[in-house]
């Protein structure tokens, strides 16, 4: 079972091929700068594919058709690529972004489902169309594979009213869904069932708050193994402080800008995504930029580590406080599993909610799930790796077998 994930952005198409009985990567690679006058191909052949070589060129991709095209081209290249032809590929996986109320699973793609995802573009105006793009051309190469929509939103429709609805006029919800739906939900669910499975316990079963730390940062609370909130709302604009955006602010900065500064809300909006969050603080937006300055006693890169770790710490509680009842955290991404000073911050203090991390194993250098609490903590606390790629592959061939097994 030869499965082909794509995630398809706005300029660049990152793609990976995997053996779904052994779950082993065969290739991996990105398409980048596509519409600009060079574009840039890179592909890595795992060894697990029985071969080993790296493609890295330069050439001008036109469209996101040309760049599909290419995906293709190197992963069943006759001279040295995974695969000999296109047939061998039995299940395509599309990562989207906005699934709005309709989706509440992994569903195979047919035209409607690309006129629902069309619908959602308004609530993703960035992410959807470029989703959409890679859907429409992946099937017009691979007319005769399954082709399956795992959405961001998803595991997040669990999510009950009260934790959803803004306090703004119900129309805005009734007309136009205004509303909380939460984004990064394949990476949570991911991390919730390999910790249940770490435990030794059914998802089922467990309570937990998973804190998914990379460029964009997000903490889901989870009951019974379901999304029960979650700190992105109906963008992927509030709640934690990320690299370049800026997390929970007062509403009401916006008409201050507005009034006083004469901002519009173009304006605004591309500050508030892309020169706010950590770099707005400091200028920089990679973690290991942020230590390096603040250990030569950069003010502004300590406010900055100071600023996100407080509002992952005030989450933490808060959910701790939505849950009653926590038996894990979890950290991810590439904050959350590389940068033991962001996890022992975001949990200074926490002690007597149970929450006790051992320094020690927090400081080792982790690239496997590993346990970081203490003997005597009530919650426990791990570092898993998120693998995004893994877990789309998985939800669309367990879609695809279950359809197979009804018919
Ligand atoms: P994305 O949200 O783009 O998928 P990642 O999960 O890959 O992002 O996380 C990227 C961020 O992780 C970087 O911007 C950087 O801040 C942080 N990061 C990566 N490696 C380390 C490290 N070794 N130490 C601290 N931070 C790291």
């Amino acid at each position: 079972m030869k499965t082909l994930v794509i995630n398809s952005g706005s300029s660049s198409i990152k793609f990976q091929l995997l053996d779904m009985v052994s779950e082993a990567v065969l290739a991996t690679g990105i398409v980048e700068r596509i519409g600009e006058p060079v574009g840039k191909i890179a592909c890595t052949v795992h060894p697990g594919s029985g071969q080993e070589r790296n493609i890295d060129r330069e050439e001008r991709i036109a469209t996101h058709h040309q760049g599909m095209m290419l995906v293709g081209a190197v992963l069943c290249d006759r001279d040295g690529g995974v695969i000999r032809s296109n047939k061998e590929i039995d299940i395509v996986g599309h990562r989207v972004v906005h699934g709005g109320e309709q989706f509440q699973r992994p569903t195979v793609i047919d035209d409607a489902v690309i006129d629902a995802i069309t619908e959602n573009i308004p609530l993703a105006p960035l992410h959807n169309p470029a989703n959409l793009d890679g859907i429409v051309v992946a099937r017009q190469l691979f007319p005769a594979i399954p082709q399956v929509a795992v959405f961001d939103t998803a595991f997040h429709q669990t999510i009950p009213d009260w934790a959803y609805i803004y306090a703004l006029p119900y129309e805005l919800y009734e007309q136009h869904r205004v509303r909380r739906y939460g984004f990064h939900g394949t990476s949570h669910k991911f991390v919730a069932g390999e910790c249940a499975r770490l435990m030794g316990k059914k998802l089922s079963d467990i309570n937990l708050v998973t804190i998914h730390l990379g460029n964009g940062c997000s903490m889901t609370a989870i009951e019974n193994g379901r999304s029960v909130d979650t700190t992105l709302g109906m963008t992927p604009l509030e709640g934690l402080v990320m690299g370049t955006r800026s997390g929970d602010i007062d509403p009401a900065i916006h008409a201050f800008l507005y009034r006083n500064k004469g901002m519009d809300l173009e304006r605004i909006d591309a500050m508030l995504n892309k020169e706010s969050g950590l770099k707005g603080i400091c200028g920089f937006n990679d973690m290991r930029d942020i230590h390096a300055a603040a250990a030569q006693g950069d003010e502004r890169a300590r406010l900055a580590l100071d600023v996100q770790t407080y509002r992952n710490k005030k989450y933490i509680g808060a959910y701790v406080a939505v849950l009653g009842r926590v038996d894990a955290l979890v950290f991810t991404a590439g904050i959350g599993e590389n940068d033991f000073i962001v996890r022992e911050r975001s949990l200074r203090g926490l002690e007597s909610l149970g929450i006790e991390l051992d320094h020690d194993r927090n400081r080792c250098r982790i690239k496997v799930p590993t346990p970081l609490h203490t003997e005597t903590s009530r919650i426990q606390i791990w570092v898993i790796p998120t693998n995004e790629e893994l877990a789309i592959a998985r939800e669309s061939i367990g879609l695809v077998s279950d359809a197979a097994d009804q018919r």
